[in-house]
């Protein structure tokens, strides 16, 4: 039987990696994988997390399975996190293996409620995004997004394309830091974004993977908050992965706001028999960490103090590459590093330029020419400036 399978073509940023790792060159610099690293290149453990950690393991007097949908502690203070004001009464809520989980379980969810349903993807977007859709048999449609030409969002090809969604279909959208490609939307766009949404009642499923790594906390939740604010019905898909550092803990959260109160119960018990289905319980340390933290004043204080730095971090080296690169190039052309937000920023580089950035100067960067800002440090953004001229881009 396993003779019968094929080979799966490789992810081609875990493919980076090992190349990277067997690059013998000095002072190679790896701007693929998207974790947060600070300027030694470490990808730390933040200090709220050790110390729930400590505390969780002196207080926890049982591993015994948690609720099928995840600890209520955990959820309520995501909620309160992601939403502010949560509409109780509308809101459903589960525990998921990671962001990615999260939104594996709310397209199962989209299919279950609506077999006939579409799915309206931005071109370019996250490739874990259409390779989940691909392998469930799901229906997905591009929307337009990234101008080649100003590194920001083509917003009207957005509009007509989005358009096109119908009643009950899905619009996945980033809600803050788009990856790849860094460009993001206004908040008055994201107003005519709710209005089209609410014209043609497609329901919005917000992928929000980078909370406090674009404006801030408040600020990068904003668009989602004021769409849950609008949109009778709404998916949240959120991930606790990069804004607590706790990757492989694999903590995320589906929620999905309803009309009334008897589609909350209908949607609850549905994400419930999802996640069954799948794992049954979801993974609960990374999750009682997160509850620990913002649960406890002193606690949450430091953990926002810290994603603070390290989002100013991300934001000195933007604006520190831009600005070497217009002293080089002596235009304003690459001022877009500067305005995008988040890890990632896409050059709009061609494969080949991408590819001699990684021969001549071994800078590794993913094909598309996404870049980590978070993979530079303040020595290695003038080396980074000076090959990107070199390479002619
Ligand atoms: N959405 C986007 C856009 C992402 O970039 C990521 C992480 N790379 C995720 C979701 C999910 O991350 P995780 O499963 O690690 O929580």
């Amino acid at each position: 039987m396993l003779s019968n399978l094929k080979p799966q073509a490789p992810d081609s940023i875990l493919k980076l990696i090992e190349e990277f790792k067997t690059d013998t060159r000095q002072g190679k610099i790896d701007l693929g994988v998207g974790v947060y690293k600070d300027p030694q290149g470490v990808t730390p453990v933040m200090r709220a997390v050790k110390a729930a950690e400590q505390r969780i393991w002196e207080t926890q007097t049982t591993k015994a399975y948690t609720g099928l949908a995840g600890e209520p502690e955990y959820r309520n203070a995501m909620a309160g996190m992601v939403l502010k004001d949560v509409p109780g009464d509308r809101l459903a809520s589960l525990a998921t293996v990671g962001g990615t989980g999260a939104i594996r379980q709310a397209l199962e969810l989209a299919r279950l409620a609506n077999p006939e349903v579409t799915v309206y993807v931005s071109n370019p977007t996250w490739p874990n995004h259409l390779s989940i859709m691909k392998f469930m048999g799901l229906p997905f449609v591009e929307y337009r997004y990234f101008d080649a030409e100003t590194r920001g969002v083509d917003f009207d090809g957005l509009k007509a394309d989005i358009a096109k969604a119908g009643k009950g279909d899905i619009v996945l959208l980033h809600g803050c830091c788009h990856n790849p490609t860094g460009a993001n939307l206004s908040m008055a766009q994201w107003e005519e974004v709710a209005a089209i949404l609410e014209t043609s009642g497609a329901i919005p499923l917000i992928d929000l993977a980078y909370q406090g790594f674009g404006d801030g906390l408040e600020e990068d939740a904003a668009a989602t908050r004021m769409i849950a604010a609008r949109l009778p019905e709404v998916l949240i898909a959120a991930s606790c992965s990069k804004n607590f550092g706790i990757y492989r803990e694999r903590t995320g959260i589906l929620f999905a706001l309803a009309e009334d109160t008897a589609a909350r119960d209908l949607a609850q018990g549905s994400m419930a028999f999802l996640n069954r289905q799948n794992y049954s319980f979801p993974p609960d340390h990374g999750a009682r960490i997160v509850s620990t933290i913002l649960s406890d004043d002193a606690l949450r204080a430091d953990w926002a103090s810290e994603l603070e730095e390290v989002r100013n971090t991300m934001l000195g080296l933007r604006s520190q590459l831009a600005s070497e690169l217009r002293d080089l190039s002596g235009s304003d052309r690459f001022d877009f590093i500067g305005q995008h937000r988040g890890m990632f920023s896409r050059l709009g580089a061609t494969p080949e330029q991408v590819q001699k950035l990684k021969s001549d100067a071994a800078i590794y960067m993913v094909g598309d020419s996404r870049l980590n800002i978070a993979g530079l440090n303040r020595d290695t953004v003038p080396v980074l400036a000076r090959a990107i001229i070199d390479a002619g881009i």
